[in-house]
């Protein structure tokens, strides 16, 4: 049982590997005689005995100084050939960013199934099957997915899906360094261009914030963040997210409101172009007052929100903010 252990940067692992970790322990221990791997690449050894502190038996670190930075074809390329060699049945992926590109790339090379953003993970102990389950037909039902035939067997899992096991330093395991080449590269690394995250990581985080300005899919590019940047810093507040708004590369996911995100509870929450759905609405319960903008007057945001103002945030939002900078001046 394997789990992929995305880097954060050059020091540390993401959580969502190691919440990943105690998954697959938990499932081990169902299935009897399997042990916990992790698999990073270009890695530290220091993140290797993290990895152990949170569960893993053995840590394969991929050693290729090109693989530094991130490329999905060549990690992909990279983690099949140790898969190939060590033989996972069950082979976790988070699903990040990265996590959900780089999972695809990897059952495309070894040529077996992938189960996005599964929401629970069980085995089946008599055919070692998983049992990959997520929701399906727009959340009304759950289905439970099995790859009889392929191995590994993949899933991906959202941050914040399981919880973290407890960090316990006594814990021993195996750290395998392996060299492995990748013969042709196809993708080249030509420039990092900060954007609008730069901007919002400037401002406080959402859970310590009193008012919170967080936009949604509606702001239809990472332009309107802009926008909501500049109310959020009149107010003294901070900017969120929905998971929409993050999927689309608007914000950080660290911005994200709601069930696998934050939960918050600031005294003003004002949601722009966000619908309301209920994983949404999870993360700001205990939210004082909210303020919803949105032309949809029957979007669940709008009979959960203390004032609902109908209409187009590119016409409310600048109105909003010529107000507010004139009562300033005014003090
Ligand atoms: C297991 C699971 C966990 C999840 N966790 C989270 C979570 O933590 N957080 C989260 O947010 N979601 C979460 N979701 C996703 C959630 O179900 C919704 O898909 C998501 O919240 C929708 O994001 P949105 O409101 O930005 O987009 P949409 O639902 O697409 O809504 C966009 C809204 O913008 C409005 N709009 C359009 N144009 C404008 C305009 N010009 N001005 C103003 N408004 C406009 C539209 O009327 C619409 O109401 C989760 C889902 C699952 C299955």
């Amino acid at each position: 049982m394997w789990v992929y252990l995305e880097r954060d940067g050059d020091k540390r692992l993401k959580d969502v590997g190691l919440e990943l970790l105690g998954k697959a322990r938990e499932l081990a221990q169902k299935l009897g005689n399997s042990e916990v791997g992790g698999v990073i690449v270009a890695g530290s050894e220091e993140m290797a005995r993290e990895a152990i502190y949170h569960g893993a038996d053995k840590v394969v670190i991929i050693d290729n100084p090109d693989l530094k930075t991130y490329t999905p074809m060549e990690y992909a390329e990279a983690i099949a050939q140790v898969v190939q060699k060590y033989k996972p049945e069950i082979f976790l992926i988070g699903a990040t960013k990265r996590g959900r590109e780089l999972a695809a790339y990897i059952a495309n090379t070894l040529t077996t199934g992938i189960t996005a953003d599964c929401t629970a993970l069980e085995v089946d102990p008599k055919t070692r099957d998983l049992l990959q389950i997520r929701p399906t037909f727009g959340g009304t039902q759950l289905a439970t997915i099995r790859t009889p035939q392929r191995r590994p067997q993949m899933a991906s899992v959202r941050p914040g899906v399981f919880p973290k096991p407890q960090r316990d330093t006594s814990r021993t395991g195996e750290i395998i360094v392996e060299r492995v080449e990748i013969p042709t590269r196809r993708t080249r690394l030509v420039s990092i261009e900060k954007r609008i995250e730069r901007d919002i990581a400037d401002l406080p985080p959402v859970e310590s914030a009193d008012v919170v300005v967080a936009g949604g899919r509606g702001l239809g590019s990472a332009e309107g963040f802009k926008l909501l940047i500049d109310l959020a810093k009149l107010l003294n507040g901070t900017v969120g997210a929905s998971l929409m708004a993050v999927r689309a590369g608007w914000a950080p996911h660290t911005r994200q409101i709601g069930q696998t995100g934050k939960t918050i509870r600031p005294r003003l929450y004002i949601a722009v172009g966000i619908s309301g759905a209920i994983q949404h609405l999870m993360g700001i319960t205990e939210a004082k007052t909210i303020v919803a903008i949105n032309p949809d007057p029957h979007a669940p945001i709008m009979e959960n929100a203390d004032y609902a103002v109908v209409g187009d945030y590119k016409q409310i939002l600048p109105a909003l903010i010529e107000e507010l900078r004139r009562l300033k001046n005014q003090r």
